[in-house]
């Protein structure tokens, strides 16, 4: 019944025009099925990121590699018929990795250096184990980590599974107030798996080496202190860090109606350089221009105007977001940006986490019941909680909403993330069509509803907003916390 009542109200309200019908005006539901066949037929996401990772390869924000990633998919953007396609550069700090060398008590052990540490640096100390790494196991040896090399997971520890983690760049961020020498990061999936990416809150590089091990040989370590062995621990490293021009790429279309109104849906086209990046966020970027060329080839008439928009820098600290959200309010726009969606390791949509804004709830169920009716697998799996770490951050702390589909993949895809195993065997070609098809209606209906439930908040809103959302602490650590401390 509620099911039916919500369908009832959804077709009233949303108007779907589409411009081989002129004037004619269709509900919601058949610009839906014209998407889903548009998609099921033409889709070319799943192709374009296998030539992609075949051609280039890795897409490491500054790198000749992303570089090409820049122009292959502006040059794809042209190709299916959008006329406004543009470079947004900023200048960052590159960083790649050279040479690693990890000792414990002179035995080597395989590791990786985590992203902004140091240029060089041999740092030779007694190794003291912080178990999840969070502020409570700082504070607990708080006296005793001065001059030591800590080792702590990237995840929590099962003891501590009911504790909200902390992200590796806040972990060692603390590491660095409490002294520490440096930082020994256990990962958290089986199978001599190593995962980097950055340890720097602010995409500078940090004065401490940092490495990561794989959980195996976490685990003999611990189990060698357990009993009673004193471990000294020696990092050698040599890495690289320039100033580079990245650009993001964004492609825009245009709104009829309320052509000011501007909805984003980005994600980040930038990778790590262990593997290719398929997963994080090839199947994100990819889906982007996927759903921008389903728009093109329907000729889509939406009521606001939609940027598509591919950013660089993510991975080195949301450089390429942060760098379009500040130009933004130089140049006066921040106030036309009316939604950011975030699409960044999502395959599979099955429903939209609205990050917090409850209030876009009754409307993205409405929605959902709809594609529900196109495909009745459509899980219809909305949440809303809100985080941080992609490239929604900088547009969450202007007060614009936010939000990113909840994803549904299988549990070996994610073991590789950040890791030398994210290699486009990982990718499934059905996951990425039902991505592009379920985000493509979403994003059709946000961009034509008449009234869109949730507002920019003020700039107290936006405080009040993050500190309900226990992320305060997080900003701290990151020097991301724009009000006063009391
Ligand atoms: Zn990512």
């Amino acid at each position: 019944m509620r099911l039916l009542l919500s369908l009832a109200i959804s077709i009233f309200i949303f108007s779907c025009n589409h411009k081989n019908d002129e004037k004619q005006e269709l509900p919601c539901s058949d610009a839906f099925s014209l998407i889903n066949e548009e998609v099921i037929k033409h889709s070319e996401a799943y192709q374009n990121l296998q030539q992609a990772t075949a051609t280039i390869g890795h897409r490491l924000t500054g790198t000749e590699n992303g570089n090409k990633a820049e122009e292959f998919v502006f040059s794809l953007f042209k190709k299916y018929g959008f006329s406004e396609v543009q470079y947004l550069p900023f200048e960052a700090n590159s960083w790649l990795r050279l040479s690693v060398k990890t000792s414990i008590n002179g035995d080597e052990i395989k590791t990786v250096s985590l992203a902004h540490t140091p240029v060089k640096a041999d740092t030779t100390a007694q190794v003291i184990d912080l178990g999840s790494g969070l502020q409570s196991d700082f504070s607990r040896y708080s006296e005793n980590i001065k001059g030591k090399i800590v080792l702590m997971n990237i995840n929590t520890l099962f003891s501590d599974s009911s504790s909200m983690n902390l992200h590796r760049s806040e972990k060692t961020e603390l590491a660095i107030k409490y002294g520490a020498a440096g930082v020994l990061f256990i990962n958290g999936v089986p199978g001599e798996v190593l995962l980097t990416g950055t340890a720097s809150v602010t995409g500078e590089l940090i004065g401490i080496p940092a490495v990561c091990m794989s959980l195996e040989s976490g685990n003999k370590l611990r189990e060698r202190m357990v009993k009673g062995e004193k471990l000294q621990a020696r990092i050698e490293m040599n890495n690289y860090s320039n100033k580079i021009m990245a650009r993001n790429v964004v492609a825009t279309w245009p709104g009829a109606e309320k052509s000011n109104e501007v909805i984003i849906i980005g994600g980040h086209l930038d990778s790590w350089d262990l593997a290719t990046g398929a997963i994080d966020n090839g199947i994100g970027s990819f889906s982007i221009i996927d759903i921008a060329r389903t728009f093109s080839a329907l000729r889509l008439t939406t009521k606001r105007t939609i940027k598509f928009v591919l950013f660089m820098g993510e991975e080195e600290g949301l450089l390429g977001s942060k760098a379009l959200v500040k130009k933004a309010k130089e140049l006066g726009g921040i106030s036309n940006i009316t939604y950011m969606l975030n699409l960044d390791m999502t395959g599979n949509a099955n429903g939209f986490n609205l990050y917090g804004r409850d209030e876009m709830m009754s409307f993205t169920d409405s929605i959902c019941n709809i594609i529900k009716m196109i495909d009745s697998t459509f899980a219809s799996n909305n949440s809303s909680s809100a985080g941080l770490h992609s490239d929604h951050q900088p547009f969450m702390l202007e007060g614009i909403p936010v939000l990113a589909p909840n994803s549904n993949m299988n549990k070996e895809v994610y073991n590789c993330y950040h890791s030398s195993c994210d290699h486009f065997e990982l990718v499934n070609e059905n996951d990425m069509v039902n991505n592009v098809r379920f985000v493509s209606m979403f994003l059709f209906a946000l961009a034509n509803t008449n009234t869109i439930p949730a507002k920019h908040f003020s700039e107290n809103e936006t405080q009040n907003f993050l500190i309900k959302h226990q992320l305060k602490e997080k900003l701290l650590l990151g020097k991301e916390w724009k009000w006063a401390v009391e």
